[in-house]
């Protein structure tokens, strides 16, 4: 209806469940931001732990190996002082093999250890019997050796042992003859699968390894793939430059060897040019944060879900109630009879009128209109023919509201109104007679009205301009002038409109 479209009922009837619908969207939005920030930050956490078990796995791999040659070190350096001392005659050498055998069964880190002369050719081993033919002259030990008198152990990039063509790594000393020059070396060879083994021992996930290279570059032994990368060089990688530029640390890198995206550990051995990295797969490492994280975003994305339902649901709810609340407000501001406002909601209309056309400035037009002879009407046809005949009436008026902001009501009994914010007198005059033809034109029998033949109005029309009034004046004004114009209609003898202003 055109006078209810004034104060916008939509904007107002949405206004709670829009907030409603946006209070419930931020509460998710919230829920899946914190969710969002707590899994960034147990994701850190965890690979921060991961950081820390790689660096405390790869110090520990470190002073294992450290351990490991040190051992055999301290064998070497004995046999070494045992030749300086009583030479290489064979007195000597029979006791040195047993010694030597016994040293290699007793120790499962030690492959087999070994004695050159300053030739290269073998002369005593901890093997059952010695190869008379094999001379280890061409290896880069030997020749470092024979250089190089300085008392200190040389570790050797890892080979295949010329005995059982296993992975080796070598540790060696020069010996002196009892003259002090070079007597030869002696070599203590430690498999890789030694270290490879014990790596095994830890719980590294199916993706972690661990590894000892040395300072080269040369993968000297590595786990779980031990003999597939032995011998491997890894010293023009960018993970190597890494490893190399620190002591110790932990660095996320995708590996050379497999390709695979992991966290490690890696310490340099205090003594020996060698290094042990630790690497934990990410991907694996990160499996028990994810699990938690799929049970905690499934948690938050059923909460979020019963929210928006709940949400919803009372959205709805709020707007059915709403709907049938405006109803009944229309309902009480509306005249059953006619569908016309009612008088309620014609006073309320004209109360807001008045002062609307007070700050626009323009005038305020207003019909009263009188049913002629009704009561004749009624007492001829009877007082439901005279109710249809009020509505007929009523929808002919109803008929003139055409502006936006006018407004047609039932003032009373057979009386009606017509609002006209913005009508002079001359547009009111108009008004007031197209309504008083509209009606006529209805055609509707009279046989008693002394006017006309069909029914008719009367019309009593005012248009004031609340500006130029003073400001004791209001609506009550306006609707007085129209009456007194009505009364004029009436006495100039019906079924006429008649203008004040
Ligand atoms: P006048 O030309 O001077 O206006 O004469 P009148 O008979 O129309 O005026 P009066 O005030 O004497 O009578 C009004 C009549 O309107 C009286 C009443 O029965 C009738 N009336 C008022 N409300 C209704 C209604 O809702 N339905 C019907 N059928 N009649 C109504
Ligand atoms: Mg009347
Ligand atoms: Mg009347």
């Amino acid at each position: 209806m055109i006078w209810m479209m004034t104060v916008d009922p939509a904007r107002r009837r949405l206004l709670l469940p829009n907030l409603l619908r946006g209070f419930v969207l931020t509460v998710c939005l919230v829920f899946a931001g914190a969710e969002y920030w707590h899994g960034l930050e147990t994701r850190a956490e965890a690979r921060a732990q991961i950081q820390l078990d790689a660096a405390n796995l790869a110090r520990a791999v470190s002073q294992h190996a450290e351990d490991s040659f040190q051992l055999a070190d301290a064998t070497l350096s004995g046999i070494a002082e045992r030749l300086h001392v009583y030479g290489t005659g064979p007195g000597n050498l029979e006791s040195l093999s047993r010694y030597m055998r016994r040293e290699a069964a007793r120790s499962p880190r030690i492959h087999a250890l070994y004695v050159y002369d300053a030739s290269g050719n073998w002369i005593a081993s901890s093997l059952a019997t010695l190869p008379a033919s094999k001379n280890n002259s061409d290896r880069a030990y030997f020749r470092h050796h024979r250089e190089v008198d300085d008392g200190l152990s040389w570790l050797g990039p890892p080979v295949r042992s010329r005995t059982d063509n296993s992975w080796i790594i070598t540790l060696t000393r020069r010996y002196n003859d009892a003259r002090g020059r070079f007597g030869g070396v002696v070599l203590a060879s430690i498999r890789s699968r030694y270290f490879s083994d014990y790596y095994r021992g830890f719980e590294l996930g199916r993706e972690g390894a661990v590894a000892l290279v040395n300072e080269a570059g040369i993968v000297c032994a590595r786990a779980p793939d031990d003999e597939a990368n032995v011998g491997r060089d890894l010293s023009n990688t960018t993970l190597f430059a890494d490893i190399k530029a620190a002591r110790s640390g932990t660095l996320t890198y995708v590996s050379p060897v497999d390709q695979m995206r992991r966290i490690s550990g890696f310490h340099h051995a205090d003594h020996f040019p060698l290094i042990a990295v630790a690497a934990l797969s990410e991907y694996e490492a990160l499996a028990a944060w994810r699990r938690s994280m799929r049970t905690h975003a499934l948690l938050t994305l059923v909460t979020i879900a019963l929210l928006a339902v709940l949400g919803e649901w009372l959205r709805r709810q709020l707007l059915a109630r709403q709907a049938v609340q405006d109803q009944l407000e229309a309902l009480a501001r509306t005249d059953s009879l006619t569908g016309l406002a009612n008088r309620r909601a014609l006073d309320e209309y004209l109360a807001d009128a008045w002062p609307r056309a007070l700050r626009e400035s323009a005038p305020l037009g207003l019909l009263l209109v009188d049913i002629d002879h009704f009561k004749a009407f009624n007492d001829t046809y009877g007082h439901q023919a005279g109710d249809a005949c009020l509505r007929q009436v009523a929808e002919a008026v109803k008929h003139c509201a055409r502006r936006h902001g006018d407004m047609a009501a039932r003032y009373g009994g057979e009386e009606l109104a017509l609002v006209l914010p913005g009508c002079d007198s001359n547009t009111v005059r108009e008004l007031a007679e197209a309504v008083c033809r509209n009606v006529r034109a209805l055609g509707i029998p009279h046989a008693e009205s002394y006017t006309a033949p069909v029914v008719t109005i009367s019309v009593g029309g005012a248009s004031l301009w609340p500006a130029r009034m003073g400001a004791e004046e209001g609506p009550a004004s306006l609707v007085k002038l129209a009456d007194l114009a009505l009364y004029d209609a009436k006495a100039g003898g019906r079924n006429r409109a008649a203008v004040r202003s």
